[in-house]
């Protein structure tokens, strides 16, 4: 935070107004992008470290306004939090997911999970469970081709409530991740109260592996944690080769990152395990 004098008053920068300004006005096009068919999800694959083959994929929101093109989530997704809109938008999101598992189940696809994220306060409205159910029985779809990714921060703050949620989520099929794991939280107690499937590790991690030693012996624990625990683990934020390749001598079990592919619209994710399969 910027270091401030106690009588000063400078808190509203110009800069600031015209920020919460814009804010305001996109919060109004956000109210109606659902309606508008303005979101559409990105497909970013996860590879298996020691196949490389693609044996999942990530779904991630992308917005396309208007006049001010695409708007990436890390600017509108604290927007809709504060707003409330993250629980229509992430309706629409499982709802999209869902059909999109659908649709490859049709076309005769290889079967993958498909991962999208949840914020903290889809997980706090009331009756999550019973609406993620009803989506999953609309369109017929089984709870464990779907994965939830979430924050630690998240798992921790709202215990109980959250924990039943999980536990809720669980019994419909659905897998459970932790994202961004590592930034949040010292403690690692919370690991006891309930059952993950897959531990993320943060990008923040991976960035410099092929040159700190001590994010190294930070990873190599995670992992044997992870094994210990029975949780799979995931490198997010792979861009090179030498990460690639120490997070394979680690053990890792899946890679995601810009070293296999950006996230791309469902078309060009296709094309990409197309491809693949012809290998
Ligand atoms: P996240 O869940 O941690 O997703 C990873 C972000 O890193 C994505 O950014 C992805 O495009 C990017 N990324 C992937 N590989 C690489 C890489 O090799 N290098 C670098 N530098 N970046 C990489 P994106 O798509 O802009 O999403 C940002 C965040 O917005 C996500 O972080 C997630 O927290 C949130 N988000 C995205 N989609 C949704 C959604 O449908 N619902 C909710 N609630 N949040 C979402
Ligand atoms: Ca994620
Ligand atoms: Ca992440
Ligand atoms: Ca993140």
């Amino acid at each position: 935070a910027k270091e401030t004098k106690e009588n000063s008053f400078e808190f509203f920068t110009p800069e600031m107004e015209e920020n919460s300004y814009k804010n305001f006005a996109l919060q109004n096009d956000l109210r109606r992008a659902i309606t508008n068919n303005e979101f559409e999800l990105y497909y970013q694959p996860k590879v298996s470290a020691s196949t490389e083959k693609v044996v999942g994929v990530e779904a991630l929101i992308r917005w396309n306004h208007p006049t001010l093109g695409m708007v990436s989530p890390g600017h509108f997704i604290p927007i809709a939090e504060d707003t409330g809109l993250i629980v229509p938008i992430g309706e629409w999101v499982f709802d999209a997911v869902c059909k999109q598992v659908k649709r490859w189940e049709n076309t005769g696809f290889p079967p993958l999970v498909v991962s999208l994220n949840f914020s903290a306060i889809q997980m706090l409205q009331k009756g999550l469970v019973t609406k993620v159910k009803n989506l999953l029985e609309k369109n017929q779809v089984e709870g464990h081709w779907i994965e939830v990714e979430m924050t630690e921060s998240l798992i921790l703050e709202h215990d109980n409530d959250i924990l039943n949620k999980l536990e809720g989520l669980k019994q419909l099929g659905i897998h459970i991740a932790i994202d961004d794991f590592g930034t949040g939280y010292s403690s690692l107690s919370y690991l006891k109260k309930y059952k993950f499937n897959t531990i993320k590790l943060d990008k923040s991690f991976i960035n410099d592996i092929h040159t700190s030693a001590d994010n190294q012996a930070i990873i190599t624990f995670i992992i044997q944690l992870s094994n210990q625990l029975n949780m799979k683990v995931v490198a997010e934020g792979v861009e090179i080769k030498e990460q690639h390749d120490i997070l394979q001598k680690l053990n890792c079990d899946e890679l995601q990152g810009f070293y296999f592919s950006r996230p791309k619209p469902v078309k060009e994710f296709e094309e990409l395990l197309l491809n693949q399969q012809q290998l």
